[in-house]
């Protein structure tokens, strides 16, 4: 074939220039986040099939998803069923047995696979009526002299789009573009590693020839995605000294102190004369640099007061502040609590939402501008950041669990705050070692001590032996009041077709000894088996992929107390506060972080009720158990965190921190890092990335040429953000 057209195109070419992309194909290519040829060569697998290991069909247990070596001994047969459908069937074997191997809707197959002939067929096995049958498998055709693949990479999909579709288009893009891919990576450090180039890494990933190969092409991608990440927060740090601010001139803290209910602990009055200092000190030329803080601080350590106690000193020089929170429901929390405090104070405090009614936002507006009467505070979620808000003299920016606000968010909140202070509050307690990096522009307040009088979770972890008990322990709770959560690893049932089990995950490539993994437990298929086992408790649902509006309701109503459980994923981590909750067990806990864990956990223990955490894992690996073990013994996030780091590498905080990110064209986004367990070598990344910033801050050295282009394009935000 002459593939005389694709010699002429660049990475940043539109991927419509492709064969075989036409508009439709590109819409659908887009929701994924690709638009140029870069960004599908940057789409990496979520997983690999393992089909290297061939399985006979005597070894196959029903149920599971691996690689078959069959021959053909059938012409398949098309059948029409019904309207609609088709079955495709033909017999195949090894020298264990037969199987029935069936296509539903895929006519063209019988085109393709001849009797005779000799396949490597991939799929699940299913043991029915005595009989061996394969649905819809992926097969190849063995052939004399050539070899098969052994790792078949699975990549995010949208409708439309098969794997093997995908995995062509990734092909095509490479061949046409491998010779016009410069590496940001700088010769000597690529060297000095031994990584592969960066073609060579591409290449790698998407079509691997062996897992050792897979390996350094991942931990090379891994390494420049810290890298880059570490060089771009040392140049806005640079950046950011620049900012010269009116220094606030009103520091006295006293009415504020006195209009709480309590007194500050010590690292909250460290914490807000570490803020005092920053917004009040002058430098040379009277004026002081913006604030640029973050305060990390475990769930529960009281991390609102001192942000108050910020926009306190904000309203007291003139200044207005702004309090961005990822979710309308914490967003109105915060401004109960914050309303009548303020008003003690003399200031005024309003919410901004989706939810508040056009009317009122249109008021909100008006005012926030000075017209009307003064808002000093206004707290609300991403629709603070429209254009439509501008404040009429805004001082301070706080953001609470800031992570959760992808890359694009923050760089809205940066143009918006080019003049102004900036608190970032976060829950994850990130091990001092990465927080210097991560965090790198932003000076770090700690709230390493708790309030007076609070209680510890009790925390056990169990296996599937303790099922019933567990229930039992369920009703028990809810039968003397209390609520309880219930958070699962995964949405719904896996699909059949699409979720094979054997296959490897990226961190598993990681491990040295990949743990055969316990199923996932879905919130939907949980949430089912514990209303008909306990049919008097009433049990709500939540997950990801409800609509906003949904979920708040969801929230709102456990909130209230108008369900006794709620079964959830990961998304009630984020800080809602609901006191009368008790127990929180987490399925599948061996797929969490630690410092996930105890977030989750931090759910609990929050009002008055003694509480518990159950950590249910059926993981056999000895690894895996001693982890969760910590979490029984330990309740501190920092040592957690810490723990966490040794054991499993950094991946996890990585993870934390991308999560929610939405990924940009070719933009910024950790998703490899997320799988990295090698603390040595990220460390090895940011030094390189410190030391390169100390000898060329500007980047212009022509060998980092290429870096600086990179760098550019991660960090600079286009107007192609997906929706
Ligand atoms: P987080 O750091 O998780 O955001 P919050 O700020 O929500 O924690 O505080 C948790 C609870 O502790 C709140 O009910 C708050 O009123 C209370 N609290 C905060 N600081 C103190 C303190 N110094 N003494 C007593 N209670 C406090
Ligand atoms: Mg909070």
């Amino acid at each position: 074939m002459a593939d005389r057209p694709l010699l002429s195109l660049s990475p940043d070419d539109a991927v419509t220039r492709l064969k075989g992309v036409g508009p439709a194909r590109a819409a659908c290519l887009q929701r994924l986040g690709i638009f140029t040829l870069r960004d599908l060569l940057f789409h990496f697998p979520r997983a690999y099939e393992n089909r290297g290991d061939i399985k006979t069909l005597l070894q196959g247990t029903d149920g599971l998803c691996a690689a078959f070596r069959l021959t053909v001994q059938s012409v398949p047969r098309v059948a029409r069923p019904r309207r609609g459908m088709t079955l495709t069937t033909m017999r195949a074997s090894d020298e264990t047995g037969t199987a029935e191997i069936v296509f539903f809707n895929q006519e063209y197959v019988a085109g393709q696979i001849e009797a005779g002939r000799t396949y490597r067929f991939w799929g699940r096995l299913q043991y029915r009526r005595g009989h061996y049958q394969i649905s819809t498998p992926a097969f190849e055709p063995i052939l004399p002299g050539v070899a098969l693949p052994d790792l078949v990479p699975r990549y995010p999909l949208c409708e439309n789009l098969s794997q093997k579709a995908m995995h062509t288009l990734i092909c095509d893009a490479l061949a046409a573009v491998r010779d016009k891919l410069d590496d940001p990576l700088p010769e000597h450090l690529r060297l000095g590693e031994q990584f592969p180039t960066l073609s060579v890494a591409l290449e790698q990933i998407h079509s691997p020839t062996d897992k050792q190969s897979l390996r350094a092409a991942l931990r090379r991608m891994m390494y420049e995605e810290l890298f880059c990440m570490a060089i771009g927060i040392a140049r806005s740090k640079r950046e950011n000294s620049d900012l010269r601010m009116p220094v606030f001139t009103k520091t006295d803290m006293t009415p504020f102190l006195q209009a709480l209910t309590f007194s500050l602990t010590r690292a909250q009055a460290r914490t807000v004369g570490e803020i005092c200092r920053d917004v009040s000190l002058p430098g040379e030329d009277g004026m002081t640099a913006a604030m640029r803080r973050i305060l990390i601080g475990d769930v529960g350590s009281g991390k609102t007061v001192c942000a108050e106690a910020a926009a306190f000193l904000a309203a007291q020089n003139g200044k207005q502040t702004a309090l961005m929170v990822p979710t309308a429901i914490l967003a109105e929390q915060h401004y109960a609590e914050c309303k009548p405090l303020f008003a003690r104070l003399g200031y005024t405090v309003e919410l901004l939402t989706g939810a508040t009614p056009q009317k009122e936002k249109r008021q909100i507006y008006e005012r926030l501008q000075g017209n009307g009467p003064r808002i000093d505070m206004i707290i609300g979620t991403h629709a603070l950041l429209q254009d439509k808000v501008v404040f009429d003299d805004l001082g301070l920016i706080i953001t609470d669990e800031q992570h959760r606000f992808g890359v694009a968010q923050r760089a809205t909140l940066k143009e918006k705050s080019q003049l102004c202070h900036l608190l970032v509050m976060s829950a994850t307690p990130i091990p001092r070692t990465l927080a210097l990096s991560m965090y790198g522009d932003l000076a770090v307040s700690r709230l390493d001590e708790m309030p007076p009088g609070r209680q510890i979770t009790d925390t056990y972890v169990v296996d599937e032996s303790y099922r019933d008990r567990l229930n039992a322990f369920i009703r028990k709770n809810a039968a003397e009041g209390g609520q309880i959560y219930v958070v699962c690893p995964s949405i719904e049932q896996p699909d059949e077709t699409e979720e094979p089990a054997d296959e490897v995950e990226m961190s598993d490539l990681f491990s040295l000894t990949p743990e055969g993994r316990p199923p996932l437990k879905s919130v939907v298929a949980y949430a089912e088996q514990l209303r008909r086992a306990c049919p008097q408790l009433r049990v709500l649902l939540l997950h990801g992929q409800m609509k906003n509006a949904e979920k708040e309701a969801v929230m709102q109503a456990f909130a209230r107390g108008e369900a006794d459980v709620l079964v959830s994923t990961t998304v009630i981590e984020v800080g809602v506060n609901v006191p009368n909750a008790s127990l929180m067990i987490v399925e599948n806990a061996e797929r969490f972080g630690l410092s996930q864990l105890h977030q989750l956990r931090g759910r609990v223990g929050r009002g008055k009720r003694k509480s518990y955490c159950v950590l249910v894992s059926d993981s056999k690996g000895e690894a895996a158990r001693e982890r969760l073990s910590i979490m029984h013994k330990c309740h501190d996030g920092y040592r957690i965190a810490e723990q966490d780091l040794l054991m499993r590498g950094p991946g996890d905080f990585f993870a934390a921190v991308d999560a929610g990110n939405v990924r940009q064209s070719g933009g910024f986004s950790l998703r490899l890092a997320s799988a990295c367990d090698d603390t040595e070598l990220m460390q090895r990344a940011f030094a390189a990335a410190g030391r390169l910033v100390k000898a060329d801050p500007a980047l212009s050295l022509p060998e980092h040429a290429t870096l600086q282009k990179e760098i550019e394009r991660i960090f600079t935000l286009d107007d192609k953000t997906v929706s």
